[in-house]
């Protein structure tokens, strides 16, 4: 392939939503860019529930052939059925087909500039005085092609920035198993909803879900259980009694499986020549599994970051840092909240979760912390899990 015979300012490995707009926001900025996929198909296999919240913000035009379904909250449920709404302007967002939507993102960079080499898969990066030899193999030839900074974003099995030096490699618990049916004919509550459910018997260490998307809807859940498969919680989910009425007459038109990385940010984003971007950073909330608009939002800094390098000819660790202080300043806060409260949730018996559900009540925004604080104060069973919180 001709575009594996040149040389670069910037590869960007992998385009997923990370990869894709940190590709074009470097290209934007007039680096010769390269962005490597290694399925043969940008946007497959999809691993992904395709909700995203915010897309306006990203500056995407909504596109009707990726928007799905619109949503405007949705309702978490305990393992008696309780329900609790969420409704805010947080909650608002968007369900997509990520086959056209990853594409879109992609197509996007390509017409700001960036090359986009398929079915190239990285096998190994080797440094050359400051510029790196990364080896892309394609049809069975291996490919050195060289690269002044390289953008990891190569997802949650990431081993780009592990030859790099920096520490990547997520451990087994610390990765979300997820399983999915994408499903026809579901009866919803509500179209516009998207739908959580909780418990240690429905999905132990995280959640199930159902979520919206156009005619269909996809119904999943992703689990943290060295015992029990996620495939096998989903068939259980399926027949569960607080859903198997409205999924009597479903069927699956796609399975999805995959990892989401819940053990928040890796310790360092950045060093000479080599920025680490999404999941493969673990640029995901560690309570939600949400990942698409944090790998997309710190690939756009990344990608200008890795831009203004080339411009200013210096891409060491010095001038990179400026990523991870950009994107840190944003996320990482909400990262850190996000992993305490999972860490809670994970330890919450289906009887406790009923307890705070209560405590809660039947809108999550109603919730003034103080009062909540109050009334933890008076569940010495819930307590326990709050005395470090400050509210
Ligand atoms: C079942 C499931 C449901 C989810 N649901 C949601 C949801 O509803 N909303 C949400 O926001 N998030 C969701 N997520 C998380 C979300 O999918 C990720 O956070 C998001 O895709 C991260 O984007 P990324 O660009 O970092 O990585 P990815 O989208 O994983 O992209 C990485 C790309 O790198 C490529 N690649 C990897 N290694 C190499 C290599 N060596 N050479 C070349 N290419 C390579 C891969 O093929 C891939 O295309 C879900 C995850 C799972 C598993």
């Amino acid at each position: 392939m001709r575009e594996l015979k040149e040389s670069y300012d910037i590869i960007v490995v992998g385009a997923g939503p990370g990869g894709s707009c940190s590709a074009y926001a470097s290209s934007k900025l007039g680096a010769k860019t390269l962005l490597v996929e290694k399925s043969q198909e940008i946007g497959e296999p999809v691993r992904c529930a395709e909700a995203i919240p915010g897309l306006e913000n990203l500056g995407i035009e909504l596109d009707s052939s990726f928007i799905r379904s619109e949503v405007n909250g949705g309702y978490i449920f305990t393992p008696s059925g309780r329900k609790i709404l969420v409704e805010s302007d947080k909650a608002k967002g968007y369900v997509v087909e990520r086959k056209i939507f990853d594409k879109y993102l992609a197509i996007r960079a390509a017409n700001a500039g960036a090359k986009v080499a398929v079915k190239s898969n990285v096998v190994g990066l080797e440094r050359d005085g400051d510029e790196w030899l990364v080896e892309i193999e394609y049809l069975g030839e291996i490919y050195k092609v060289r690269s002044k900074i390289v953008i990891a974003a190569d997802g949650v099995e990431s081993n780009i920035a592990e030859y790099a030096g920096l520490k990547s490699k997520k451990k087994p618990l610390e990765v979300c198993s997820c399983a999915e049916f994408e499903m026809v004919n579901v009866e919803l509550i509500d179209k516009n909803k998207l739908e959580f459910y909780f418990g240690n018997e429905i999905a132990k260490g995280g959640y199930a879900w159902i979520f919206p998307k156009g005619d269909a809807a996809n119904v999943g859940l992703g689990v943290r259980d060295k015992k029990k498969k996620a495939i096998n919680y989903l068939y259980d989910f399926l027949e569960n009694e607080l859903v198997r009425d409205r999924l009597k007459n479903a069927t699956p038109i796609e399975l999805k499986v995959g990892g989401a990385p819940v053990s928040g940010p890796i310790e360092k984003t950045y060093t000479d020549g080599l920025l680490v971007v999404g999941d493969a950073a673990g640029q995901i909330s560690p309570l939600t599994g949400g990942g698409i608009y944090l790998a997309m939002d710190c690939g756009l800094i990344a990608g200008e970051v890795a831009g203004e390098a080339i411009k200013n000819k210096d891409w060491s660790e010095e001038f990179l840092k400026t990523y991870e202080e950009r994107w840190k300043e944003k996320y990482y806060n909400m990262l850190m909240n996000h992993l305490k409260y999972r860490k809670v949730l994970e330890k919450l018996s289906d009887d406790e979760i009923e307890e705070l559900a209560e405590v809660i009540g039947e809108k999550l925004e109603d919730i003034d912390l103080k009062k909540f604080a109050k009334k933890i104060l008076m569940r010495p069973k819930l307590l326990k899990y709050f005395k470090d919180f400050v509210f």
